[in-house]
């Protein structure tokens, strides 16, 4: 806010109106980038904490607005969500993902964000099978992501789609680990194959050890309970050595790679191949 020339205050903030404006927009053009696949999957390697070699890679969706330059996942994804678009975008994620990972080295996984709605909706287990069989990816390569969240409607039916799931061959990763209220309790609840260790804890972990703390019993919790885990959002080599050291099996961020395009990806995979 600033101080105008009569002593009150003018705001700058966008008013609620300007904010509603800009969702209905936002909401317009997403079913136009639907339905004229101006959407795309970008992939960040999760790598080995131990000699850094790629164990898989997590899909994001990218959106490059033809007018309006990139749009971030922050701001379509809960407008997806809250006008429920978010279940057709998300089918076209699934099958895209598996379609390209099935290109991939068998030893690479993928992994796909799915988001409450989208987990919830009728059919979501068979859009899954689908996209596994149109693809022909061996499903224990799809990593399914899912955040606490996903619970908070009731835990019954979604217990039900996780044993599924699970039935299924599908792996099932807790997503954002420590930020919820009660992610202790889901792991009550499901044996999930992995834990993302929420990048919040990661940022700070070699500086400050309140975060190398609750690290440190997150993958101690993780390992007693046969859980991999993957922390998210490492920036740098002091991060890496604190949880290479504490046992974290697997780490996600911007000091091994950004998100890649498909080519990039294509291109690093078999840089690999040939190390
Ligand atoms: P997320 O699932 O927690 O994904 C990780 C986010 O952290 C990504 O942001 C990634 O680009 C970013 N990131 C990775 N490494 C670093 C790092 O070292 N430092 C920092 N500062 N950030 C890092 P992105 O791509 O903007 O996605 C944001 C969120 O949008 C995702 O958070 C996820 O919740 C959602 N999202 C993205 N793609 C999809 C999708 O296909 N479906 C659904 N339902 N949600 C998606
Ligand atoms: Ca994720
Ligand atoms: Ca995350
Ligand atoms: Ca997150």
């Amino acid at each position: 806010a600033k101080q105008d020339g009569r002593g009150g205050f003018r705001f700058f903030e966008p008013s609620l109106d300007e904010a509603a404006r800009r969702r209905r927009q936002i909401e317009t053009d997403l079913r136009v980038a639907i339905r004229t696949g101006q959407l795309q999957l970008n992939f960040q390697p999760i790598v080995a904490s131990d000699g850094g070699s790629i164990r898989g890679f997590e899909a994001l969706l990218r959106w490059p607005h033809p007018e309006r330059g990139f749009i971030p996942p922050v701001e379509f994804i809960p407008v997806a969500e809250e006008t429920g678009l978010i279940v057709q975008l998300g089918e076209w994620v699934l099958h895209e993902a598996c379609r390209i990972a099935a290109g991939w080295p068998e030893n690479i996984r993928v992994a796909v964000n799915v988001s409450p709605l989208q987990f919830r909706s009728a059919g979501f287990s068979d859009v899954v099978l689908q996209a596994l069989a149109r693809s022909g990816l061996s499903p224990d390569r799809l990593e399914i992501e899912i955040t606490e969240s996903v619970f908070l409607d009731g835990e019954t039916g979604v217990l039900q789609i996780l044993h599924l799931l699970r039935r299924m061959g599908v792996r099932v990763a807790l997503d954002d680990f420590g930020t919820g209220y009660s992610s202790l309790s889901y792991l009550r609840s499901f044996p999930f194959d992995k834990i993302k260790i929420d990048r919040s804890f990661v940022t700070n972990i070699a500086e400050d050890s309140t975060a190398a703390a609750i690290v440190k019993a997150i993958v101690d919790l993780a390992t007693a309970l046969s859980m991999e885990t993957t922390a998210e959002g490492v920036e740098d080599r002091s991060q890496h050595a604190k949880l290479q050291a504490q046992g974290c099996s697997t780490l996600q961020g911007y000091l091994f790679s950004r998100p890649l395009d498909i080519a990039a990806v294509t291109r690093m995979l078999s840089e690999n191949t040939k190390a």
